[in-house]
C-alpha cells in the first residue's frame, strides 16, 4: 500500500452513508483541507467485484471467493482527480465504476470472506491516524474508535439526480432507473447480516439535501476542529 498518514495530533474521520450521498467527494475535500489521506472503501468492494466477475466466481461461492481474495493485491493511490485503484498492478479505476460492477457489488459486499479481508486492510491503513475513510460500516465496524464519525445522507431523489448528472454522458440510464438502482443497493446494504449500513450511535447526522458539497465539507472540518479542541 503506497498510502502514508499519521502524526500524533491527527485523528481518524469516518464518513458513512447511503449511495450517492456525496461521501467520496466530501471525504476527498476534507482530506485535502486537513492534509489527511482519503480512503474510498467502496472502491475496494468494487475491485473485488470486478475480479470475481472476471473469474466467474459467484458471491455465494465461499471457497472460490476465498481462493480469489488470497490472490488479490489491492493498492490505492491518491491523485489530483481522486484515488486510483490497482489490482495486481492493473489500473482498474474506471472499470470498477461500470454499471455491471455497480449492480452486483452489494451482493459481493455481503459475503463474510470479502468483508473480513477488506476490513483488516482498512484498519491497517488507518492505524497511523490522519485518515478520512468513507464507506458503509466505517464508524460502526472498521474504525469504531474514530474520533469523528459522520453519517452523511440526502433524499434518494437528490442522490439519484446528483449521480445522474455525473454519469449521464457515459452510461445509458434514465433518472428513474438510477433512482431505483440506488434504492435497491441501499436496501441490500441496510439489510445484510454482517456490518450493515447503519448510523453509529455516536455519529453526527448530516443531511446534505439542499446543501452544496463545499458546505458539507466545511461543516465536517468545523466538527473536526470542535472535537479536537474539546479533546485538549
Ligand atoms: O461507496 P460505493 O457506492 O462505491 O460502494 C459500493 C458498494 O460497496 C456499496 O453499495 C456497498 O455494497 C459496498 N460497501 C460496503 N462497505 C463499505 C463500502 C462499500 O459494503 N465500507
Amino acid at each position: 500500500m503506497s498510502l502514508q498518514a499519521g502524526d500524533r495530533d491527527q485523528i481518524n474521520i469516518a464518513i458513512d452513508g447511503p449511495a450517492g450521498a456525496g461521501k467520496s467527494t466530501v471525504a476527498r475535500m476534507v482530506a485535502g483541507k486537513l492534509n489527511y489521506v482519503y480512503i474510498d472503501t467502496g472502491s475496494m468492494y468494487r475491485a473485488v467485484t470486478l475480479m470475481a466477475q472476471r473469474a466467474q466466481v459467484r458471491p455465494d461461492d465461499s471457497q472460490a471467493l476465498q481462493n480469489l481474495l488470497v490472490r488479490l493485491q489491492i493498492e490505492l493511490q491518491p491523485g489530483e482527480n481522486g484515488q486510483s485503484v490497482f489490482v495486481n498492478g492493473e489500473n482498474v479505476t474506471d472499470l470498477i465504476r461500470s454499471r455491471e460492477v455497480t449492480q452486483e457489488v452489494s451482493y459481493y459486499a455481503a459475503a463474510a470472506e470479502v468483508r473480513s479481508v477488506l476490513a483488516s486492510m482498512q484498519r491497517a491503513l488507518a492505524s497511523k491516524k490522519g485518515v478520512v475513510m468513507d464507506g458503509r460500516d466505517i464508524g460502526t465496524h472498521v474504525l469504531p474508535d474514530a474520533e469523528l464519525k459522520v453519517f452523511l445522507t440526502a433524499t434518494v431523489e437528490e442522490r439519484a439526480l446528483r449521480r445522474f448528472k455525473e454519469i449521464e454522458q457515459v452510461q445509458a440510464i434514465t433518472l428513474a432507473e438510477l433512482e431505483q438502482e440506488i434504492a435497491q443497493r441501499d436496501a441490500l446494504d441496510e439489510q445484510r447480516t454482517i456490518s450493515p449500513l447503519i448510523q453509529a450511535p455516536d455519529a453526527v447526522l448530516l443531511d446534505s439535501t439542499g446543501m452544496t458539497i463545499q458546505d458539507v465539507a466545511d461543516e465536517i472540518v468545523r466538527l473536526c476542529n470542535v472535537g479536537t479542541a474539546g479533546a485538549k
